[in-house]
């Protein structure tokens, strides 16, 4: 059965997209740790990161790049994280989240609220920038 980020990818599931192209994409995760909290993925379903073949693995890292660095333009931080983990959607994936201190990486932490018109600002925003 398709992962639920291929089901994002085939546009059957709705996501506030930051930035695409032919093979990864940029999304806000909808349960954030923080304001601008981002996935990023390569369309093509590997469940584990390190299972993805060389020139894609390299490829997903630049995309993520990308994104990072318009994300620290829009969100106030000191910086951005970086976390792979994977245990809840087998769909590798990249967490991009703004820092201000260690502890806003903090997965224990209860997850924020935007309604539905604050993540397409937050997304648009940022989107802008890529
Ligand atoms: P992990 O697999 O790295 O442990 O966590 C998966 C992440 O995907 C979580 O942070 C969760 O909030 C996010 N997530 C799960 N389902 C969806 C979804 O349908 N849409 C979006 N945008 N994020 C999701």
């Amino acid at each position: 059965m398709a992962t639920i980020f291929t089901r994002i990818v085939q546009g059957e599931i709705p996501c506030y997209k930051i930035a695409e192209d032919d093979n990864f994409l940029a999304f806000l995760d909808i349960n954030p740790l923080q304001e601008g909290h981002t996935l990023v993925i390569p369309k093509k379903e590997v469940n584990y990161i390190f299972d993805i073949e060389d020139d894609l693995h390299a490829g997903l890292w630049n995309f993520a790049k990308k994104v990072a660095k318009a994300l620290e333009k829009v969100i106030p931080c000191q910086r951005i994280g970086v976390t792979v983990i994977g245990l809840e959607v087998p769909h590798a994936h990249i967490h991009l989240i703004p820092l201000k201190t260690m502890f806003d990486m903090d997965f224990k932490r209860s997850k924020l609220t935007f309604t539905p018109e604050e993540f397409k600002s937050i997304a648009d925003r940022i989107a802008k920038l890529v």
